[in-house]
């Protein structure tokens, strides 16, 4: 099984393939409909200002388009973006040498900003709020504080777990955005621009079929959609119908609804050993063999829009349809005691 495919998080390999197929406007930007009508009024109102936008927070799974609605915002503003992450700010002084070296109205963009040290988010909430940063300027009894102003810029946080975000961070925020999965339809519309860049000779329902299959995010999607190619080169002429794109995928373990070897795992695992649950979290991930922070992050949430798994208070359950779609029985009320009880 081919283990990045399904991976919905950035790999240094997509770098190429994202700069040319990451759209640059808001019209391009497929799907989430309620964000992009919100921000094209906050944009349009910012602009006849003459005025920096709102800080925003971008949350969601990764894949979903944080990034490139960062970089389009800043497009649309007219200005400048900054990419950086929470891990790759290590320490306060560095988050105050790269607010010093920002320009009014620039973007800075902060991935993974729930990974952000305590120590660096102070430094944040000065120049979120009052845009001002304070250093400290010697040593012991000498040592005393002095206040640097900042350009107004703005701050696009994005989260994977916006619960993980400090109260006083998330609260500094003006406007709170969630990215949701895609639906086939927009996935496909994504696919089919991309094969138009990427000059790939594709029908529509060979498009779907990729759509369908790609957990609800444009990552995914992309990525499917380079290995289909490959594989309609060498062994179908070179067009993406529906069944070689069947094919193509099937052959990479993922089935017709997207699902991956892991995914069939953790579900059977569930069912064969839990009896489809309760079971928590940290049991599933020891049994599975899976990081828990992978599985809470990139597989739960799509077995969960499924409908395949539930979040209870005493641990994760399948429901009828996953039973139904790993074409297995439920054990009947009761009886789920005693099939642990044989394993
Ligand atoms: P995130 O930052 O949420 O992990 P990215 O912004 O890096 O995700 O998106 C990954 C890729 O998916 C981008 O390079 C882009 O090609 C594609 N993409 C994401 N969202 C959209 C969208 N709404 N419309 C078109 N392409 C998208």
């Amino acid at each position: 099984m081919d283990d990045r495919l399904m991976e919905p998080s950035f790999k240094p390999e997509d770098s190429a393939m994202e700069q040319s197929l990451r759209p640059h406007t808001l019209r391009e930007y497929v799907g989430q409909q309620p964000i992009k009508d919100s921000l094209s009024i906050y944009i349009q109102a910012a602009l006849s200002r003459h005025d920096a936008l709102d800080h925003m927070l971008l949350y969601g799974p990764p894949g979903l388009g944080k990034t490139t609605l960062a970089c389009i915002v800043a497009a649309e503003m007219g200005q400048n973006v900054r990419i950086t992450s929470g891990p790759a700010i290590e320490r306060p002084g560095d988050l105050a040498s790269i607010l010093t070296n920002l320009n009014a109205g620039d973007i800075l963009f902060i991935d993974e900003i729930h990974r952000l040290s305590r120590s660096v988010e102070e430094v944040l909430y000065p120049a979120m709020e009052d845009y001002a940063i304070d250093i400290m300027i010697g040593k012991g009894p000498t040592a005393r504080s002095i206040r640097l102003d900042l350009p107004k810029f703005t701050l696009v946080g994005a989260t994977t777990r916006a619960g993980q975000l400090s109260a006083p961070l998330r609260d500094r925020f003006g406007m709170l955005f969630r990215l949701e999965m895609y639906k086939p339809e927009e996935l496909a519309s994504i696919v089919s621009r991309s094969a138009g860049i990427l000059g790939v000779k594709a029908e529509p329902e060979g498009i779907l079929e990729i759509a369908r299959r790609s957990r609800g995010t444009p990552r995914i999607a992309n990525r499917m959609l380079k290995r289909v190619r490959d594989y309609a080169q060498v062994r179908a002429g070179g067009v993406i119908t529906k069944d070689v794109a069947g094919e193509a995928l099937t052959l990479l373990n993922v089935d017709e609804l997207g699902l991956d070897q892991v995914d069939r795992n953790m579900l059977s695992c569930m069912m064969d050993k839990f009896g489809g649950g309760p079971v928590g979290l940290d049991t599933l991930a020891a049994t599975t063999g899976e990081d828990a922070v992978t599985i809470e992050d990139v597989y739960e949430p799509y077995l969960m829009q499924l409908g395949y798994i539930m979040r209870t208070p005493r641990g994760r359950i399948c429901t009828p349809a996953a039973w139904e779609h790993m074409k297995r029985t439920p054990p009947q009320a009761g009886n789920a005691d005693q099939m642990k009880m044989e394993l």
